[in-house]
């Protein structure tokens, strides 16, 4: 047994870092530093924050990735029907055991015993027995009687409770629709702006991304769609989900009050198996590094959970209040970064990425994407080689070919700067901007990009890729062995 140390890890990581942008982290020198630490992109809650906030920390991301020479990504996250507490007189209360509390959907400022909600039909979709859980299922209570606007519940279990924390209600139907009147809003800011990705949280069908594609179409945005799974019917519907969206979110918090904590972990591993199977990127979020919110070094706990999801193939790995509102935001990215190269440099040393050798013993062929992924990922690891290189134009070839995790890293060229942000979420591939892709001799742009890159020597070998296109009859792909 040898423990993987700093001269043997991998060169570029496979994994990608998403950080939720907040009140500590909007300055631009935080933003700097944030990206430093290697954030490949930025996460916009539209939960948090006004338009006027939006747009001008956007405005910063942009500016800084230029000077800086990176490929940043930006994900604006619309809220859903998500229903939230409203603001609190102390900005928190604390809720005791056994105590009797009053949420109100009237338009008030909280205090003891006094729980506000934006939530107009809230107190029509409760009824007596009902379990709300505040804070990501961390509080607790149970209805005893609803009169008009007023819910009086038992505290169950108590603690302190914030402004704009999430409430659920498991097992009851909400009545609201999935796209609400501040997600068109929001989402129109988000199109305006030009960002990356949209995610919209608590999908429940493909209907519901659709809905949001043709709002996108009708306001000429080609931003990609995240679909945020945190309901037991976006698990049950998960296949038509990512067939309608362009990737999703595990998004733990919601999913663990909505379903048992304990069902958390075998969704995730089905969710990131899933995506891959199709191509899509997918997302591990929520508490990954919780602690680092207050503390400077994570629990054991939290490490480990880290590495298993990058041990789990995932694309992405997401900090949300640890970037957003923590005392260490620079520090939980830079730990984020040091779990997944170590996790990486172990998977990459004792041969657990590349090909899976297929065994299509059947007498239909199985489609040519699976098949050259297959067969690159193969290639890739028999001859050693220092990267994969493919030229896209839509960045689908790419996530084609990161989806089989090869042993050598993805570099994707293409001319679009809006294509390389959005390449920024996808697993181990490196996004080159290049004026050259689709003009000069593909082996010639190959040779000039691994140099630069600094990821192969002269006699070294590189895999090229291309010839990918949707339309069938276009579909011409090959695999080249180049050598540097
Ligand atoms: P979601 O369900 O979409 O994850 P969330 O409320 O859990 O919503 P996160 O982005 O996960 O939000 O952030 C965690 C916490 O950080 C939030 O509950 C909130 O208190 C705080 N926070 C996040 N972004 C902001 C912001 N822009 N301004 C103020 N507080 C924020
Ligand atoms: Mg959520
Ligand atoms: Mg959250």
């Amino acid at each position: 047994m040898s423990i993987v140390t700093q001269v043997n890890l991998l060169k570029d990581r496979r994994t990608k870092i998403i950080a939720t942008l907040g009140p500590a982290s909007s300055e631009p020198e935080q933003i700097r530093q944030l990206i430093k630490a290697g954030v490949n992109v930025f996460r916009q809650n539209m939960s948090h924050g006004d338009h006027a906030y939006h747009k001008e920390t956007y405005a910063r991301v942009r500016q800084i990735a230029e000077e800086l020479k990176k490929p940043v990504g930006i994900l604006a996250d619309l809220c859903g029907p998500k229903i939230r507490t409203g603001k609190f007189k102390k900005d928190s209360i604390e809720l005791k055991n056994n105590e009797t509390v009053i949420v109100t959907t009237r338009d008030v400022e909280g205090k003891p015993g006094l729980i506000p909600s934006q939530y107009a039909s809230l107190a029509n979709d409760v009824e007596l027995g009902d379990h709300i859980l505040l804070a990501d299922g961390t509080l607790e209570l149970e209805v005893d009687k609803t009169e008009g606007t007023e819910i009086t519940c038992t505290v169950i279990y108590g603690g302190k409770l914030g402004n704009h924390k999430g409430i659920n209600l498991p097992g009851v139907n909400v009545s609201a629709p999935s796209l609400t009147e501040k997600d068109i809003a929001d989402a129109k800011l988000a199109i305006e702006l030009g960002v990356d990705f949209l995610a919209l949280s608590f999908v429940r069908t493909a209907e519901d991304i659709n809905d949001l594609r043709k709002l996108m179409n009708e306001n000429g945005s080609d931003a990609r769609i995240i679909a945020k799974i945190e309901k037991p019917e976006a698990l049950e519907n998960a296949s038509a989900i990512l067939d309608a969206a362009d990737g999703i979110m595990v998004a733990r918090g919601d999913l663990g009050v909505e379903l048992n904590p304990e069902q958390v972990p075998v969704a995730q591993h089905q969710l990131i198996d899933l995506a891959r199977e199709k191509f899509k990127p997918v997302i591990v979020a929520t508490q990954m590094l919780e602690s680092m919110i207050e503390m400077a070094r994570p629990t054991r706990a939290e490490v480990t959970d880290v590495a298993y999801a990058v041990t789990l193939g995932t694309d992405a790995i997401m900090l949300s209040g640890e970037t957003a509102v923590g005392a260490f935001p620079v520090d939980a990215v830079k730990m984020m970064d040091k779990i997944s190269r170590q996790t990486e440099s172990y998977l990459w040393s004792h041969n657990k990425y590349g090909a899976k050798i297929s065994d299509n013993a059947s007498t239909t062929a199985i489609p040519i994407w699976d098949a050259l992924a297959n067969s690159m990922a193969q290639l890739a690891q028999d001859l050693k080689v220092r990267a994969v290189v493919v030229i896209s134009q839509s960045g689908m070839s790419a996530a084609t070919m990161s989806s089989a995790r090869p042993a050598a890293p993805v570099v994707a060229i293409t001319n679009r700067a809006d294509v390389c942000r959005k390449m920024a979420m996808l697993w181990s591939v490196i996004p080159v901007h290049s004026e050259d892709a689709g003009k000069i001799n593909p082996n010639e742009l190959t040779r000039k990009v691994i140099i630069d890159e600094g990821l192969a020597l002269t006699g070294e070998k590189v895999l090229l890729i291309r010839g990918f296109h949707a339309d069938n009859a276009m579909n011409i792909p090959s695999v080249t062995v180049l050598t540097i």
